[in-house]
């Protein structure tokens, strides 16, 4: 295996300079594409050759309550209409991995169980993932744990995966089980537990954030906010005069969290209906904070705008992904010595003695056997 020299090469890279330009660029700079691709490659080519199933791999997982904005938030990172409406439209959890071309045409992969269909129209994102979760999660509103797996090449994004997980519920809608707040809590719970996994807490400003269950679950997991990044939504929703307590939340003045806020306006509900489409929403987001009397210093403090959550969820994810890259390392290799040493119980071919033949079948049976109940 050669990732301990891949490893050293990607640490011995400095991107702070560039991290910083593309935010003032608002683009993204070649270099730091370049030192960030190949991170994220490696750990997508991990989980696809199943290194996952093992091991658990550096991850960003979206969590929020029901209608606090993750999709619209997913849309405008990924420039692709995701499936949207009230009620439960996320069933199950969807990777969603972007990848940035330096050049040619968009192109969408979407993959779960045995299925997998290549297509290049970005307007047929949302009926494939509609087709996928009823094909998971039946045709009704229940969920489903299984993965449905997007992949979408394109100029238009950066390199992020993440994976959007279903809407935080209390009270189950007619044809949903009783218990259908604890299995959406059960299943974000498989996500964010793990210690690789960034949390992306979705929480709207027209609510009040100590009360929101996402931030709490989020709390739980990782009480000292070491992986919690928070995105505020819908700042054009809020209240005249709440905007100062927007700002202090922003500010982390009320729930502190070492990775911060940042605060993001996607398209409204008569945005859509309006049909503006997603470039021009991100020019009117961008207006919408620096023309803002409270929140335009926010831009220039990089904690305002979807441009600049990407750069930050960019940055964050690679920082994330180098610092579990020593104890990547050192699973793979317990686990590859582990098998080697299985390996070699079963060296031994089968003797040509007849007289033979019987005790060697009886160690290679109790081989099995030990295998079986005491699994490496
Ligand atoms: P999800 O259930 O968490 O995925 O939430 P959605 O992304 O579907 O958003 C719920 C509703 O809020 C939709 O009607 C969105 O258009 C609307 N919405 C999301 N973000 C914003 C925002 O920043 N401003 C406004 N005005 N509406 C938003
Ligand atoms: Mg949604």
């Amino acid at each position: 295996m050669d990732h301990p020299d891949k490893f050293k090469d990607y640490d011995s890279q400095d991107e702070g300079s560039s991290f910083s330009d593309s935010q003032t660029h608002g683009a993204f700079h070649s270099h730091f594409m370049e030192s960030v691709q190949p991170l994220i490659e490696l750990i997508d080519s991990l989980r696809m050759i199943g290194i996952d199933k093992d091991i658990d791999l550096p991850s960003i997982a979206v969590v929020g309550d029901q209608s606090s904005g993750k999709s619209s938030v997913l849309e405008a990172l990924s420039g692709v209409a995701l499936p949207r409406g009230s009620g439960i439209v996320t069933r199950c959890p969807l990777e969603l991995k972007l990848r940035k071309l330096k050049k040619g045409p968009w192109s969408g992969t979407i993959s779960y169980r045995d299925h997998n269909e290549t297509f290049h129209d970005p307007l047929m994102v949302e009926n494939l993932v509609k087709e996928a979760q009823n094909k998971l999660a039946g045709n009704t509103v229940g969920i489903c744990d299984e993965l449905i797996s997007l992949e979408i090449s394109s100029t238009d994004v950066c390199d992020l995966t993440l994976i959007d997980l279903p809407g935080i519920t209390r009270v189950p809608v007619h044809g949903q089980p009783d218990d259908i707040g604890n299995q959406i809590k059960n299943l974000i719970l498989k996500y964010t537990a793990k210690s690789e996994t960034i949390i992306l807490v979705v929480v709207p400003c027209n609510v009040d954030i100590a009360t929101t269950e996402a931030l709490r679950m989020a709390q739980d997991v990782d009480p000292d906010g070491y992986r919690t990044l928070a995105i505020l939504t819908k700042p054009d929703l809020i209240d005249r005069g709440a905007e100062r307590e927007v700002l202090n939340i922003v500010h982390g003045k009320v729930i502190p969290l070492s990775k911060g806020y940042i605060i993001v306006r996607c398209r409204g509900q008569s945005d859509i209906n309006n049909k503006i489409p997603l470039s021009k929403a991100m020019e009117m987001e961008n207006n919408f904070f620096r023309n803002h009397r409270y929140f335009s210093s926010l831009l220039n403090d990089g904690k305002a705008s979807t441009r600049c959550l990407a750069d930050n969820l960019t940055k964050e994810l690679v920082d994330h992904i180098k610092k579990s890259l020593p104890y990547l390392t050192e699973q793979i290799q317990t686990k590859l010595l582990s098998v080697q040493r299985e390996l070699k119980n079963y060296e031994q071919s089968p003797p040509v003695e007849e007289e033979l033949m019987g005790p060697f079948l009886s160690d290679v049976r109790a081989l099995r056997i030990k295998h079986t109940i005491y699994p490496s």
